[in-house]
């Protein structure tokens, strides 16, 4: 692997810096993670960036995770609520139990928003996110130029069931993918809380059931990616099929350098964590935050007034952009693997 990416000596940046200012005057954050196996961006990507976020703005703010557990997220939000935060912001673990919670807070007078996903039915001031319709149509258009011209039979590994980003997902990929004739989709299954292991046996059984005759696989993010990529190592076909996949991990990048994954797409945490910090403060501060648009909640038609980040497709050729940025350390990457 000796990709320019693995061959300069960017470094990535900060760890967050300074003091956290605790003289809060924008009152107390609290922003509650998902869980730590569903992908790894929450815990080494979005944590820090959240902390370095708030100690530059200056707030007072507690981050927990869920361990993805619904009832965890929703015992942390009530003792958050009691500890004294003014905004609360979450990434769900399913819209019920979202809206639930930020019913509860709202009950209390704490403002929310939701983080990353979307709260289906949710009463969420903001929502602070990745144009996430666009980061599927990045992973159709990825693996159509991975694939070519070529008759192609596609496996979809679609994200969990209970987040709204997953339907956006699939629905952004195959608006790209249907739009090729010589492309079919051979199996599509959703991957319940995003689980890699869940992943792997049902990509087993989607390739045997595809008698092998898979081209293609649209995997929603890294770790479902990795999941295809080890049942196609065991059949030989690793580097020959093309994967996709999304947050831009050490893994996902290191298999992108390796050819075994087609591309992923990078959703740099420093941003999504820098403008959820701008729309908190603003909500503590009793001041209405800049948008850049609305989102259609699809179960009721409302609009959540949001922010909506743009994503960025990454195939071996620019690796070094996600470490330019201080996505990733390159020393973490390029591991002579
Ligand atoms: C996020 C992805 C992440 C997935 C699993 C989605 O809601 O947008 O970045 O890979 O959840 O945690």
């Amino acid at each position: 692997m000796s990709l320019s990416a693995c061959g300069s000596d960017s470094d990535s940046g900060d760890g967050g810096s300074g003091d956290s200012g605790s003289d809060a005057k924008a009152g107390k954050i609290g922003v509650i993670l998902p869980d730590t196996e569903s992908s790894v961006r929450w815990e080494s990507a979005d944590r820090p960036a959240l902390e370095a976020a708030f100690k530059e703005a200056g707030v007072d703010y507690e981050i927990q995770n869920a361990e993805g557990d619904a009832e965890k997220m929703t015992t942390i939000a009530d003792s958050m609520i009691g500890d004294g935060v003014t905004v609360l912001a979450i990434v769900n673990l399913d819209s019920e139990s979202g809206a639930a919670i930020e019913e509860k807070a709202k009950a209390q007078g704490v403002a929310t928003i939701d983080y990353d996903r979307l709260t289906l039915g949710g009463s969420a001031e903001y929502y602070v996110s990745f144009d996430n319709t666009k980061v599927g149509e990045l992973q159709g258009q990825g693996l159509a130029d991975c694939l070519g011209d070529k008759d192609a039979n596609i496996v979809y590994l679609n994200g969990s069931p209970t987040d709204n980003n997953a339907t956006l997902f699939a629905e952004g990929a195959h608006s790209v993918l249907d739009e090729m004739s010589n492309y079919k989709v051979v199996g599509e299954q959703a991957v319940p809380d995003w689980d890699n292991e869940q992943a792997a046996t049902i990509f087993q059984q989607l390739y045997t059931a595809a008698d092998g005759k898979v081209d293609g696989v649209l995997a929603a993010n890294d770790g479902l990616g990795g999941a295809a990529i080890s049942i196609l190592e065991g059949a030989g076909q690793a580097g020959k099929v093309p994967v996709t996949g999304q947050d831009a991990t050490v893994e996902g990048l290191q298999n992108v350098l390796a050819g075994t994954q087609c591309m992923t797409v990078y959703k740099s945490a420093t941003q999504e964590a820098a403008a959820l910090a701008k729309v908190a403060i603003a909500l503590a501060n009793g001041d209405e935050a800049e948008t850049t648009g609305t989102t259609v909640d699809s179960s009721d038609n409302s609009e959540v007034p949001s922010i909506l980040l743009d994503p960025q497709s990454i195939t071996k050729d620019n690796v070094g952009d996600v470490i330019d940025d201080g996505g990733q350390k390159a020393e973490d990457v390029c591991t002579g693997k």
